[in-house]
């Protein structure tokens, strides 16, 4: 059994038993029912864009210190991804954004996290940065976005990516 299974139930405490379900065995509770898929977190990131620049925020945390990051974060089991995304948004650029539609998701076998990343444009505040989470934030245009090795996660890498390509829907 891989090592990110769950033995027992995380209801209930139940012993699990290998159940077959949608062509894989799987640890399921006897009691509850529950079966055990893969588990994973959910990122939710903006792509900030005015005057044709994304907002960047710098980490000065954890080992991507330095790095450029979108503004976003985990999403709580009592918000949604849009939620997510504009409450961190403004928990660290202090920028109120509404959202544009989605852009992108990103995905990786083995990493167990689905990012969702949202176009977004600012509706009110300044910008002032959470300072427990970022040194500083600021506005790229396209052709002068930091390099590769600058940019803290593969996601933010993807999303930058396909708002470089992004072009709105023709009437
Ligand atoms: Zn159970």
């Amino acid at each position: 059994m891989p090592a990110s299974t769950f033995a027992f139930c995380p209801r209930d405490g139940s012993k699990l038993t290998l159940t077959r379900i949608d062509g894989r065995d799987r640890p399921t509770c006897p009691t509850c029912g529950f079966a055990d898929f893969m588990h994973v977190q959910i990122g939710s990131n903006t792509i900030v864009e005015r005057d044709g620049a994304v907002l960047l925020v710098r980490l000065n945390y954890g080992p991507r210190d330095g790095h450029w990051a979108l503004p976003g974060g985990l999403v709580e089991n009592d918000e949604t991804t849009e939620e997510a995304a504009t409450r961190e948004t403004k928990e660290e650029t202090g920028f109120d954004v509404a959202l544009d539609g989605l852009l992108v998701t990103w995905m990786r076998p083995g990493f167990p996290i689905l990012v969702v990343i949202y176009r977004a444009h600012i509706t009110g505040g300044d910008l002032r940065v959470a300072p427990d989470e970022a040194s500083e934030a600021k506005f790229f245009p396209k052709a002068e976005l930091p390099p590769l090795e600058e940019i803290a996660w593969p996601s933010a890498a993807y999303g930058l990516d396909a708002w470089r390509a992004y072009e709105p829907p023709r009437p």
